[in-house]
């Protein structure tokens, strides 16, 4: 099966897999075999290419890589139900052991037993097909492409942030950092009801994506612009009821309580590496409540609903596409960063 292979670090090869193929050979009574369509490039992705690890995970071994996926089911298993050959799906790449304490509280995605897509040792979807778990597949309406169906697990993590955070009508919300995460964050604080958000960054480029995505949202640079200033003046000196932190930058993260009003919540989004310092004692006379999410869970069929519906749109975030022949190129881009570019997707023949 020709798949994108990381050899090891900085070493990509589209090649082909014997090994992924014989693993999928047979497909289980709750299984479906997906022929992959859209397969976005995430930031994980890119770091596991560039540095050969993300965290504590190690890439030892050659790893197939790409978790944001979406696709047409082609075989079923015996007990799958609500599925059929031939729906368009899209697919939640984090599987857990159902019966782990974790997954019968519903905190599946803290499993500590979870396969997760490219993450080692477990392999990518960056290949013509794969076998997966029917209960974490979704069929997508026909108003929902390919290339939004692979959006929504990153959506589903701006979606997980936003319940977190518990927005209510009217909030006003921050969102440090207009990648693909902080800008999937934004469209969900306003689709949980949220008011107005100001979203920050360095780069221009992304700026004005963010504020082409709807009127509600206020564009500051983070290197020009004073942010908690910006917010005072628009909250009469009150403070945002929100702060998502979605760079992972320890400078953003230092400075995370400023903008926050009184009694307000702060969610920690954007991945650190290592350990950071924040302000206890910003966070302690507000009352700041402090979430962090990891990843998502439950939300993958209220992302399809809302693109369904058009409460949330991603199309303006998928800037660039690339044929599946063109990946290793495609990683390179990824790999350096382009300012104007926020989601960029590869697309397998079919
Ligand atoms: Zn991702």
């Amino acid at each position: 099966m020709k798949s994108l292979v990381m050899e090891r670090k900085l070493e990509l090869s589209l090649r082909d897999f014997p090994e992924i193929s014989k693993a999928e050979e047979t497909l289980g009574p709750r299984d479906v075999r997906i022929k992959l369509h859209t397969v976005g490039i995430c930031g994980s992705d890119v770091h596991y290419y560039t540095h050969g690890k993300v965290g504590p995970f190690e890439v030892t071994e050659p790893m197939i890589l790409g978790h944001e996926a979406a696709g047409t089911v082609i075989e079923v298993g015996s007990d799958v139900q609500h599925l059929a050959i031939g729906d368009r799906v899209c697919m939640e790449p984090g599987i857990p052991d159902p019966t782990s304490k974790a997954a019968r509280l519903g905190m599946y995605n803290i499993d500590p037993a979870v396969r997760f897509w490219a993450t080692p040792p477990v392999h990518g979807v960056l290949r013509p097909t794969c076998v997966h778990p029917a209960d974490f597949t979704f069929k997508l309406p026909d108003n929902v492409s390919f290339a939004e169906g692979a959006m929504v697990e990153p959506l589903a993590v701006g979606v997980h942030a936003a319940t977190k955070a518990r927005v209510k009508p009217g909030d006003v919300a921050v969102v440090l950092g207009a990648g693909p995460i902080g800008l999937v964050t934004a469209l969900s604080a306003l689709a949980a009801g949220c008011a107005r958000v100001f979203v920050t960054d360095l780069a221009e480029k992304k700026l004005e994506i963010a504020a082409s995505l709807s009127p509600a949202i206020t564009p500051v640079h983070a290197g020009k612009d004073d942010l908690t200033a910006t917010v005072m003046a628009a909250t009469e000196n009150w403070g945002a009821d929100i702060v998502f932190e979605a760079t992972g930058a320890p400078k953003a993260a230092a400075g995370v309580f400023q903008p926050l009003a009184p009694g307000g919540c702060v969610v920690f989004i954007g991945g650190q590496a290592d350990p950071i310092a924040y302000d206890a004692g910003a966070a302690m006379v507000r009352e700041a409540r402090v979430e962090n999410i990891f990843r998502y869970a439950h939300v993958f069929p209220r992302c399809v609903g809302m693109l369904a519906s058009g409460a949330i749109d991603v199309k303006p975030l998928i800037t660039r596409n690339f044929e599946f022949n063109d990946s290793v190129r495609a990683f390179e881009i990824a790999a350096s960063a382009p300012v104007a570019d926020v989601k960029m997707q590869i697309e397998l023949p079919q």
